[in-house]
């Protein structure tokens, strides 16, 4: 068995907060990390660093946990650039553009999907994101919904099923048949296929009880609950999560006492288990021209926060984490160090996995150097490419 010695790093954000007196992000000075077969087997200062077969010189430099992007909508076609531009030129955004997605993804072959799946998963990693959920949602017909969640699952064991994502147009005026055919056809296809079941509710997409119907038919198949919650406006959904367990609540907005209060009755003191993540993607604020959400309010409640990109070609198309953070940072009151940890063990959390979005031990060996001495230079310097090198299951990439 091959080993791989990651020397000589200036700063290893390892995020485990016991290790010594390196704050939440358990940051280890002057330290190095030996690499087996895809896992962490070792972690301690440079000058005890064991013997390996190859070693990469970090030259001082910070070393952090890959990123875990745990919100991404990757399987599409087309693009729709004219409506950011037009929104930019005041047209608000609604969420309508979404079927302009879905007949482009529709009228798609398989590997034009596909090559898109594989050119942002790339473009992902280059930028430090080592985990990646993504949804499907832009198929919306049994066989469209399942192609979109075999393509994804090409590229990450997080899949996660929205055939609830819109009510597609040819059900406009029966949406109560749409969510039958979710529940039940379109989900016995899908499961196979996914880990995660995602509803969009939201006014214009799905109702309080529509959303409780899908997510719970969703549970009774083995699927884990993630929801698209109070972006729009105030609303349900939110408390909805709470009440069914979900892992995550996506993009929470617009939040009253109610479900701040609702989400922090979830957060344990070690911020695992049944918590429900309140996950923000500020690239949709930023993509829409709209208010961000207040994530000091939500970290000064107890809730566990993290952040992804909403990747998609309608709401936000990026898929820099670095992008997220630095907005988090510079408009939602989060500190560099929170962000990093909200990019890298909240996106854990929001997955619910416990082996990726730390450096320990037994973890994943998905980690990034950066060009850089500090994890705060990735606030400090938005915009500019810092990542040097990425190692995803222990490989160097
Ligand atoms: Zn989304």
């Amino acid at each position: 068995m091959s080993s791989l010695l990651v020397d000589r790093i200036g700063e290893l954000v390892t995020n485990v907060a016991d290790s010594g007196t390196g704050g939440p992000l358990g940051i280890r000075r002057n330290a190095a990390l030996l690499v087996e077969a895809g896992r962490v087997v070792w972690i301690g200062p440079a000058r005890d660093a064991p013997a390996a077969d190859h070693r990469i010189d970090a030259e001082g430099a910070a070393v952090l946990p890959g990123f875990v992007d745990s919100h991404a909508h990757l399987v599409f076609a087309g693009d729709r650039a004219v409506e950011f531009a037009a929104r930019m030129a005041g047209r608000p955004y609604t969420g309508g553009g979404i079927r302009t997605t879905v007949g482009a993804t529709r009228a798609a072959g398989d590997d034009e999907l596909r090559a898109t799946v594989r050119r942002l998963r790339a473009e992902a990693l280059r930028q430090g994101t080592t985990t990646i959920e993504i949804k499907s949602g832009y198929g919306l017909t049994v066989a469209d919904e399942v192609r979109s969640l075999r393509i994804a699952g090409e590229v990450t064991g997080e899949t996660t099923f929205l055939g609830a994502h819109v009510v597609p147009t040819e059900y406009a005026d029966r949406p109560d048949d749409y969510v039958g055919l979710v529940c039940g056809p379109m989900l016995r296809a899908a499961a196979p296929y996914a880990r995660w079941i995602d509803v969009f509710c939201e006014r214009g997409a799905f109702d309080a009880d529509h959303a409780r119907a899908i997510l719970t038919c969703g549970q009774a198949a083995g699927l884990g609950v993630r929801l698209h919650a109070n972006q729009l406006g105030p609303g349900p959904g939110v408390r909805l999560g709470v009440e069914l367990g979900a892992a995550s609540v996506d993009h929470c907005t617009h939040l009253t006492d109610a479900d701040v209060d609702a989400l922090a009755s979830t957060a344990g003191p070690d911020r695992t288990g049944t918590t429900t993540v309140a996950t923000l993607l500020p690239g949709a604020e930023f993509s829409t021209r709209s208010p961000y959400p207040d994530a000091r309010r939500l970290l000064d409640a107890g809730i566990t926060v993290a952040l992804a990109t909403d990747c998609n070609p309608g709401s936000s198309y990026t898929s820099s984490m670095p992008f997220c953070m630095a907005l988090a940072v510079r408009e939602m009151g989060m500190t560099p160090a929170e962000a990093v940890w909200a990019a890298t063990a909240g996106g854990a959390r929001a997955l619910r996995r416990t082996d990726v979005g730390v450096l320990r031990p037994g973890a994943r060996a998905d980690l990034m150097i950066l060009d850089a001495p500090s994890h705060l230079h990735l606030a400090y310097r938005p915009g500019v490419p810092l990542v040097r090198q990425v190692l995803h299951d222990g490989v160097p990439r």
